[in-house]
C-alpha cells in the first residue's frame, strides 16, 4: 500500500482510542469535567454497561452558548493556554481531547447553560461530525449524553468485557471519586437502579460505609494527615485483619486526580509487610497533595499516570506514614469471645494447673472487649512485661501484665519470634547454613525448575545451597541451621511454591514471605505442652519483638483483656 495521510475522521477515531479505552474511561472524563466546573451535584446514568448510554449531568459553571461548538473540537480547552502552564496544572482536564475523542466514536449530545446566560444550548456530534449548536431551555450546568459508544470502531467493541464487568469498573470509578470529593454529591444509576449515592456533606466515613459496609468503614484506620511541607498524605487504611485477595482496593489520588502508580502501591504494601497473610492485600485509599511543579501529569492520554520528580522521596513519605499509622493503631483486635472460647480450662497432665475455678462457665452474655487504647503512632507496639500464669488447651498461654490478662496463641507468637530472629540474622548476614551429611536430590516440574533457576541467589542468601543435578533435579547441600531437624525436600518444595505465588514480587517481599513460611513450619504447634520454663522463654522473646501482636501472616498473636474491661464485665464498674 502506498503511504497516504489518513482522512481526518479515521485519524481522530484512532487518536480517540488512546483516551477512551472502555465505557468507564468516558465516565471518568465526563466526571472530571464536571468536577473542573465546580459542580456540587453529579448524576451518572448508565445503560447496558455504558455501551448503550452514558449520561453525566452536573450543576456546575456550564459552557457559554457561543463556545459549545468549540468544546468538541480537538485540543480545545479552557484550562490551559501555554506549554508552561503544564508545570502547574490544577484542573483534572487540560488536554482538550476528551469531548472530541468521545464525539469521534459515539453519538454525543451536550446541553449546557452558564448561570449568567439567558438561555442554554445543545449540540450533537455523530461519529465526529458536529451539527450546528441550537438554543435550548436547559437548567444551569451541563449534561452530556453518549450513545452507542464505539459504533464505528468494531475492533474496540469486541474487546469490551461483559456488561457486569464494565458496570463494576464504572461503579468503582464513581465510588472512588465520591470518596475523593466528599463535598460533592454523586448519584449513579445503572440499568434503571440507583447503585450508589453520596450526600456531599463532606463526611468520608459515611462514603466508606456506602462502599464497604458499616463494619469495615468503622474499622478503617484514619491516616490523619502527615508528611512533609511539600507532600501531604491523608487517607484510610484497613487494619491487618481485613484484607482482600488482590490489589484492586489500593486507590491513590494525587492532587485530586485518580492515578495508577506502582511505586505508591509498593510503598503501601511494604508498610503492611508481615502484617498480612501471604497473598492478601489491604484496602487503602490515600490522598496525596503535592506541589503541582513536583509532578508531571502529562504522561498518559487518559491522564491515569503521573510522574513524580522525586519518586524516592514520595515512596519513603508514604511508606512511613502508613507504617506508623498501622503500628500505632492496630492492637490485638477486638474479638467476640464466646464464639471462640468455650470457657473450659483444660487441665494438663503433669502440669501445675492455674487456678481457673473462677471461670468454669462461659459468661452468660457476650463479653464486650473495649476497643483497646491506641498508642498514637509513636512506632512502639511492644507488650509489657508478662508473668506466665499457665497454658490452656496445650495451645494458649495465659499471662498477666500490669494492665490485665493476656491470652497468647503459642504457635502464632512463636512464628513471630522466629521470623524476627530469621530476618534479623538475614539482614546482618549472620544467617547460618549447615551442611547436610547426605545431600538431598529433589525433582521438580519444568515450571518449578525455571523458578528455582531464577531465584538461586535468593535461595543461597536464605541459607539453602542448591545446585542443579539433572534437567529438573536439584541437590540441596546445606540449609539454615535453625531448620536442621526438618525434612529438607519438603522445605525446599515449600520455598519454591512461595516463589510461584506471585508473578512479580519484590525481592525483599519474597525473602520475607519465604521466611514467614519457614517459621510457620518450625514454630511450636498448637497441642504441644510447654514446660513452665518454655512458657517463660516464649513470653520473654515475644516482649523483645517490635510487632509482637501479629504473626508474620497478620493473624493476632494475643487477646488482651484489660483490667477495666474485666471490672466492667463483673459489674464492678
Ligand atoms: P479538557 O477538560 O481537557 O479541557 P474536554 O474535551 O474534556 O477538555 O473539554 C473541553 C472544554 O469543554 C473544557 O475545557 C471546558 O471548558 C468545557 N467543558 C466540558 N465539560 C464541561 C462541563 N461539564 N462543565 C463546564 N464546562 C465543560
Ligand atoms: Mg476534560
Amino acid at each position: 500500500m502506498p503511504i497516504e495521510i489518513l482522512p481526518e475522521q479515521v485519524a481522530s477515531a484512532i487518536a480517540a482510542g488512546e483516551v477512551v479505552e472502555r465505557p468507564s474511561s468516558v465516565v471518568k472524563e465526563l466526571v472530571e469535567n464536571a468536577l473542573d466546573a465546580n459542580a456540587s451535584r453529579i448524576e451518572v446514568v448508565i445503560e447496558e454497561g455504558g455501551r448503550q448510554l452514558i449520561q453525566v449531568s452536573d450543576d456546575g459553571e456550564g459552557i457559554h452558548a457561543e463556545e459549545i461548538g468549540l468544546s468538541v473540537a480537538r485540543f480545545a480547552t479552557s484550562k490551559l493556554r501555554t506549554a508552561d502552564d503544564l508545570h502547574h496544572i490544577e484542573t483534572l482536564g487540560f488536554r482538550g481531547e476528551a469531548l472530541s475523542s468521545i464525539g469521534a466514536i459515539s453519538f454525543l449530545e451536550i446541553s449546557s447553560k452558564a448561570p449568567d446566560q439567558p438561555a442554554g444550548a445543545v449540540l450533537r456530534v455523530e461519529g465526529g461530525k458536529a451539527q450546528k449548536p441550537k438554543p435550548a431551555g436547559v437548567p444551569i450546568g451541563t449534561q452530556v449524553r453518549v450513545r452507542n459508544l464505539f459504533f464505528n470502531v468494531p475492533a474496540r467493541k469486541e474487546f469490551l468485557k461483559t456488561d457486569p464487568t464494565e458496570r463494576r469498573w464504572i461503579t468503582t470509578l464513581i465510588t472512588r471519586y465520591a470518596l475523593a470529593y466528599p463535598g460533592v454529591s454523586f448519584k449513579l444509576s445503572q440499568e434503571g437502579r440507583v447503585v450508589f449515592r453520596s450526600s456531599g456533606n463532606g463526611d468520608r466515613r459515611e462514603i466508606l460505609a456506602e462502599i464497604y459496609g458499616l463494619e469495615i468503614a468503622r474499622e478503617m484506620l484514619g491516616l490523619p494527615g502527615g508528611g512533609t511541607s511539600e507532600l501531604q498524605v491523608q487517607g484510610y487504611l484497613s487494619p491487618p485483619h481485613i484484607h482482600r485477595s488482590n490489589r484492586r482496593e489500593l486507590t491513590f489520588f494525587v492532587n485530586g486526580r485518580w492515578v495508577q502508580d506502582s511505586s505508591l502501591s509498593a510503598a503501601v504494601l511494604q508498610a503492611y509487610h508481615t502484617m498480612l497473610m501471604v497473598g492478601r492485600y489491604p484496602i487503602v485509599t490515600l490522598f496525596l497533595e503535592i506541589e503541582p511543579a513536583e509532578i508531571d501529569v502529562n504522561v498518559h492520554p487518559a491522564k491515569a499516570e503521573i510522574r513524580f520528580r522525586d519518586s524516592g522521596k514520595v515512596f519513603t513519605v508514604v511508606q512511613r506514614a502508613v507504617r506508623s499509622a498501622l503500628i500505632g493503631q492496630s492492637p490485638a483486635p477486638p474479638v467476640d469471645l464466646p464464639s471462640r472460647w468455650t470457657g473450659q480450662a483444660h487441665e494438663i497432665e503433669g502440669q501445675q494447673s492455674p487456678d481457673w475455678s473462677f471461670w468454669h462457665e462461659a459468661p452468660s452474655r457476650p463479653i464486650e472487649l473495649e476497643a483497646p487504647e491506641r498508642s498514637q503512632g509513636n512506632g512502639d507496639d511492644r507488650v509489657p512485661l508478662l508473668r506466665p500464669v499457665g497454658q490452656v488447651g496445650a495451645s494458649y498461654l495465659v499471662a498477666e501484665g500490669p494492665d490485665g490478662l493476656y491470652l497468647i496463641d503459642q504457635h502464632a507468637a512463636h512464628e513471630r519470634i522466629l521470623f524476627d530472629a530469621f530476618m534479623e540474622a538475614n539482614r546482618s548476614g549472620s544467617l547460618e547454613a549447615q551442611q547436610l551429611l547426605d545431600p538431598v536430590a529433589v525433582e521438580f516440574s519444568p515450571g518449578e525448575a525455571e523458578t528455582i533457576e531464577a531465584h538461586l541467589d535468593v535461595l543461597n542468601d536464605l541459607g539453602f545451597h542448591v545446585e542443579q543435578f539433572g534437567p529438573r533435579t536439584y541437590r540441596l547441600h546445606a540449609m539454615p541451621s535453625m531448620l536442621m531437624s526438618r525434612d529438607p525436600g519438603v522445605l525446599l518444595r515449600s520455598v519454591v511454591e512461595e516463589f510461584e505465588e506471585d508473578e512479580t514480587p519484590l525481592a525483599s517481599e519474597i525473602e520475607a514471605r519465604i521466611a514467614a513460611r519457614i517459621c510457620k513450619r518450625v514454630a511450636v504447634k498448637a497441642g504441644q505442652v510447654l514446660t513452665r520454663a518454655e512458657q517463660e522463654r516464649l513470653l520473654r522473646d515475644l516482649e523483645a519483638c517490635l510487632a509482637p501482636r501479629t504473626c508474620p501472616h497478620g493473624r493476632p498473636t494475643m487477646i488482651h483483656l484489660s483490667v477495666a474491661s474485666l471490672e466492667r464485665q463483673f459489674g464492678r464498674r
